[in-house]
């Protein structure tokens, strides 16, 4: 999907044109991928432009930089407020919102403490990534011949732009095969998450998801998958998935702020249950745009209101 450039871009406490966010080809950055970043969905509703869950999404964008002593100029509150004053600058409604704290131009060699931190939010118009909301009709995937990253390598609970090096391994497989996605394995061999997802299976009224030890990135959308999970009742047991289940269960869906709620058909050709969403992924799936579109009360305290009147609403 191709960026619709926005009018502005938060760049180290100002906002700057967006033509005018660049970094030099000699960062850090660049060469050894010294990079971490946030994706978070801002959705239009009735009372105006919404954040989904902000806060939660900076505080793992701090933790993402303290895992790789990064030390950031901002606190959570402030970039809390600036992503806040982008969106309102920028007047555009639903949109993805990026930030990306990164090491930029200084030194050369692998050691990255003297090239300095920059911080970087953007946001853009965007709309669906893998199926569409209202359909129950599930995407096609298979399981990827690449493994997630292994225990201690890459840290997963991380997330850094490296990481995503793995994830294009996963997504060109998948792509090139014909499938909407792959479903990666831990070095184990147990059920890890998608390039860009985590992973849910329904089998008998349950739902299962990895743990954070499956080297999973830890997804707010997965935990509001379990927080909407609990509120409707249904068990949800974060344990060891073997690859089979996939092929098994009764339903199978992928949580993600890309992705938000999206059901499964089928993994590497075998049909997931009867072939289309079913009942534990449409209730899950039904509060939560319920919440994010603002028609039901936001009792999580998930959404941020944007106070501006956007451009023009886009409808996705
Ligand atoms: N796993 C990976 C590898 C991801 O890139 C993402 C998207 N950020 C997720 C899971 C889902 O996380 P979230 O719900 O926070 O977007």
């Amino acid at each position: 999907m191709a960026i619709k450039a926005s009018e502005f871009v938060w760049h180290s406490g100002r906002l700057v044109p967006w033509e005018d966010a660049k970094i030099h080809v000699m960062s850090h950055v660049v060469n050894y991928g010294s990079s971490v970043f946030e994706g978070i969905r801002c959705y239009h509703t009735a009372k105006g432009p919404a954040i989904f869950r902000l806060r939660d999404h900076t505080l793992r964008l701090l933790q993402s930089c303290k895992i790789y002593r990064i030390d950031v100029d901002y606190s959570l509150d402030e970039l809390v407020q600036a992503t806040v004053d982008l969106v309102a600058a920028n007047k555009v409604a639903p949109c993805y919102i990026r930030p990306i704290v990164l090491r930029g131009y200084g030194q050369v060699g692998v050691n990255p403490f003297n090239s300095p931190t920059e911080v970087y939010i953007a946001n853009y118009e965007w709309g669906k990534y893998l199926g569409s909301p209202d359909s129950d009709d599930g995407v096609d995937v298979c399981v990827s011949s690449w493994n997630r990253l292994a225990p201690n390598t890459m840290p997963t609970m991380a997330k850094a732009g490296a990481n995503y090096m793995n994830s294009q391994l996963i997504k060109m497989e998948a792509i090139l095969n014909g499938y909407a996605e792959g479903i990666a394995l831990d070095v184990a061999g147990y059920v890890s998450e998608g390039s860009g997802e985590n992973v849910f299976v329904v089998h008998k009224d349950r739902i299962f998801t990895p743990p954070l030890g499956n080297s999973v990135l830890p997804g707010i959308t997965r935990n509001s998958v379990l927080h909407l999970a609990h509120e409707l009742g249904i068990p949800v047991v974060e344990q060891i998935i073997p690859r089979e289940m996939l092929y098994i269960c009764d339903e199978l869906f992928f949580s993600g702020t890309a992705a938000e709620i999206t059901p499964i058909r089928s993994v590497d050709k075998i049909i997931v249950g009867r072939g289309i969403a079913g009942p534990i992924t449409k209730a899950v799936r039904k509060e939560f745009y319920s919440i994010v579109n603002g028609v039901t009360e936001d009792r999580f305290g998930w959404m941020t209101m944007v106070p501006v009147q956007v451009k023009q609403p886009v409808t996705v």
